[in-house]
């Protein structure tokens, strides 16, 4: 049985150092998607399994697999989300937000897939990302994929990733080219690995984003995507290309690129790096325009991404980006003795009113308590003993450079927005 201490196989808690990180990388992400006019929503961690099931497809393997997903106790069947994107548009149409478009969302929060647990592979896992509904043009391909390139470069992570872009067409194009690929596989079928085989009839693309060895070079020899893509297919990518290369974005067009849920048309991209081993897909999206109306709203086409926030920390810490900001508390008020620890919490209760971050420590030993100072960061300590007190002074002390002072308390507040 699991040691009950432990945290469940594929979690775990956050806090310091990572905690942090982890805050910086969803702060800065949401503050990037402000920038573009993305708002933040917050659906619930769980929805009717429906909800997923039907939208991810059930050969995906989210569905397939890695749902978490129970009866609760009214017998309703509940799958606790492996993504944002379904939530979301449910969200969409059941608050009767389709007539203000385009709707923007950023959002940020757990994810929860049942898989293997490994380095960049977790069972509960952080997602940021964004969502446009009424995405009807190919600049909104473009200013999507701008908006994720800009939270890759606010984090620091630009230069260490590369991005990867290609068109699975509209559905007429997606359409034609499965029955091509499905004659194609078929005649290869021995060969293919076993669950390949499986995916021939019911979702022949996923084989094209088969790990599996056996299954690489059939796949490297597959027809291609584009040659059944209509006009208007490679129209649309076509424009998407020219407004990355206005941007400036440099991208590598895969044509071998699939994203492994059912939803996707036109354009789909994912940013890797090669600082996290196997795991290397930090971000990933893609256009979703027959999404809202499988779903049961009406024909809104959409687009999105979302990135892995562990992933985005732990390629930030191989590459040391950007230097998260700390948590240093500048000032620290020492209680010299126990008759001066009301008077030291209603300094320190003055300081943050007015914004400054006050820490108190009581230790017998005021070394001790100094000790403590200089691991909290602290720049300035203000002391009082009985003798202070006494007079309604304090004792302020400089800790970077040792020397200290009495002043009177109500000069305190001066003192200390002049040096911290
Ligand atoms: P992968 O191929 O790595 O399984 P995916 O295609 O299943 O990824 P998406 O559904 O596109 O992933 O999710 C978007 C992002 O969320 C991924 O690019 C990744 O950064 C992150 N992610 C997905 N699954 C996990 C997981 N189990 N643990 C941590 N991060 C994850
Ligand atoms: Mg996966």
């Amino acid at each position: 049985m699991a040691n009950q201490l432990n945290p469940v196989r594929g979690t775990h808690d956050l806090f310091g150092e990572a905690q942090r990180l982890h805050r910086y990388v969803c702060d800065t992400a949401r503050e990037r998607a402000a920038c573009f006019g993305y708002e933040e929503v917050s659906p619930p961690i769980f929805e009717l399994s429906e909800v997923f099931h039907r939208t991810l497809g059930d050969t995906s393997d989210v569905v397939s697999k890695e749902t978490y997903t129970f009866d609760d106790r009214g017998g309703e069947s509940i799958t606790l989300r492996p993504e944002f994107t379904a939530s979301i548009v449910r969200g969409f149409i059941s608050n009767g937000l389709t007539q203000q478009l385009p709707y923007k969302s950023f959002y940020a929060g757990p994810a929860f897939r049942y898989e293997r647990p490994q380095k960049g592979r977790l069972r509960q896992f952080h997602q940021i990302g964004i969502e446009v509904l009424g995405a009807d043009q190919p600049w909104h391909d473009v200013e999507v994929i701008d908006c994720s390139a800009e939270v890759l470069r606010a984090l620091g992570l630009l230069e260490h990733v590369t991005l990867e872009i290609n068109s699975l067409g509209d559905v007429a194009s997606r359409t034609a080219y499965r029955e091509m690929l499905v004659s194609y596989f078929r005649d290869h079928k021995d060969s293919l690995s076993e669950e390949s085989r499986e995916r021939l009839e019911r979702n022949p693309l996923r084989i094209l984003d088969s790990k599996q060895e056996s299954d690489r070079q059939i796949v490297a020899d597959a027809p291609d995507m584009q040659s059944c893509f209509t006009d208007e297919a490679k129209a649309w990518f076509e424009k998407v290309k020219l407004g990355l290369d206005a941007l400036q974005i440099s991208y590598m067009v895969s044509p071998r690129l699939v994203r492994g849920l059912d939803y996707y048309t036109h354009t789909v991209f994912e940013w890797t790096t090669d600082v996290l081993g196997a795991q290397n897909t930090v971000l990933a999206g893609g256009r979703y325009d027959g999404l809202v109306q499988q779903m049961g709203g009406p024909d809104i086409p959409g687009i999105g991404w979302a990135a892995g926030v562990e992933r985005l920390s732990l390629a930030m810490q191989e590459c040391h980006a950007a230097a998260v900001p700390g948590t240093a508390v500048p000032v620290v008020v020492v209680p010299m003795g126990e008759a001066a620890v009301i008077t030291a919490l209603s300094v320190a209760h003055q300081l943050r009113q007015q914004g400054v971050r006050a820490e108190m420590i009581q230790h017998k030993n005021v070394g001790k308590a100094m000790k403590k100072a200089d691991t909290l960061g602290a720049q300035i300590a203000v002391l009082i003993g009985d003798d202070e007190m006494k007079q309604g002074l304090l004792t302020l002390k400089d800790l970077s450079s040792g020397t200290q002072e009495s002043i009177a308390q109500d000069a305190l507040l001066g003192y200390v927005t002049q040096m911290a």
